[in-house]
């Protein structure tokens, strides 16, 4: 069931008929969806709920700022075939759907996930034909859209073939079902991973209302069956950016053995500029946690260089600050330099420079 239109909003008693009015345009470009089990996790009662805001759309969304892009990370600058990204030398991406669960309102595919669908049967060979042909190819990602929305029959048909090959050592799926629809996380889902171990699941919890019991069950099925869980979470404003909000986030993984491995940065994707924290701020949000946090609770806060330039941590040499306020100089794991001007704190830009990062020479 769930909803799909703001018309299900107002039944549901999340929007009055002149908000849903003015929802229409922001579906209209972003579609929505969002699932009765994650409904239920809102607290209808609060305009400004954490979870609310993850999944139900806001006019906010309409606002193109200065410097947003389309494609935040560049994935259309490095695809190498249909739905097959290659960036890192050993490791590749592929995206068997684009559909998700849930439409969550900072995704960084936003604008891809409303174009036209994948269909697996055109691509999946292409890509597998690709990885074989590059020795260097180690480990094969499936992304999306969220690869867990396949069948169990196509996903072991997509892991088996990636698996296969001599030179792909090992498989990752980044996956939001497990905290937006954990029911799918039954018994066959769980033995048909098991079946492609060493397999790595990243899921996307980005709020300690989201460790439910239900979710619990699904998690600590992968946990059982050999899988390692890691989770990757996206500082969002109003949603997760205090210290209390991470840490208990963060500790909670732990309780079910889940490591969190990556807080990002919010990419430069269009209509998200109200949940845009300053680089400044996360940084000094991640430091305050180090003293109160097990190592193993503390993910890497890294930042996906606009563009394409890679992901770097935050916390290190990839991004230097400079001494003009929200300026800094990133350097690119592949290499590469960028200046990088801070949307949250230059809106408008900084003499004469976007917001975002503009390559150095
Ligand atoms: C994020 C990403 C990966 C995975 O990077 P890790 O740092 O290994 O988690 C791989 N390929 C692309 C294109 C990516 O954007």
């Amino acid at each position: 069931m769930g909803v799909r239109t703001p018309g299900e909003l107002v039944e549901r008693g999340l929007a009055t008929p002149a908000q849903a009015g003015a929802l229409a345009p922001v579906v209209d470009r972003y579609r929505m969806q969002v699932d009765d089990y994650y409904l239920g996790l809102i607290d209808p009662d609060d305009p400004d709920d954490p979870i609310r805001r993850q999944a139900l759309p806001d006019v906010a969304e309409l606002v193109e700022s200065a410097g947003e892009l389309r494609d935040p990370i560049g994935d259309s600058v490095h695809a190498a075939a249909p739905q097959l990204v290659h960036r890192y030398r050993d490791r590749v991406l592929f995206f068997p759907t684009f559909l998700c669960p849930m439409y969550c309102r900072y995704c960084f595919r936003k604008v891809a996930l409303n174009e036209a669908p994948v269909r697996l049967d055109d691509v999946l060979s292409g890509a597998v034909a690709y990885v074989a042909a590059h020795p260097e190819v180690r480990e094969v990602i499936l992304s999306g859209g969220d690869p867990l929305l396949l069948s169990d029959d196509r996903l072991d048909r997509v892991l088996g073939a990636f698996g296969a090959l001599p030179n792909v050592e090992r498989l990752r799926i980044h996956s939001r079902v497990p905290v937006t629809r954990p029911s799918r996380v039954d018994a066959g889902l769980v033995a048909t991973l098991a079946r492609h171990r060493p397999l790595f699941v990243v899921t996307h919890f980005n709020h300690p209302r989201e460790l439910t019991p239900v979710a619990e069950a699904g998690v600590r099925a992968l946990v059982d069956a050999g899988i390692t869980v890691l989770n990757q979470a996206v500082l969002l404003r109003g949603v997760n950016a205090d210290a209390e909000t991470l840490a208990a986030l963060f500790g909670g993984l732990l309780r079910w053995q889940v490591r969190p491995y990556y807080l990002h940065h919010l990419d430069m994707t269009v209509g998200t500029q109200h949940f845009r924290v300053s680089l400044r701020d996360g940084l000094s949000l991640v430091r305050s946690l180090r003293g109160r946090l097990s190592g193993l609770a503390w993910p890497t806060y890294v930042l996906d260089i606009p563009g394409g330039g890679g992901k770097v941590p935050v916390d290190s040499d990839f991004v230097r600050a400079e001494p003009q306020r929200g300026v800094y100089t990133l350097v690119g794991p592949q290499g590469g330099r960028w200046r990088y001007v801070d949307p949250a704190e230059h809106p408008a830009g900084f003499e004469g420079h976007p917001p975002g990062a503009e390559r150095l020479p």
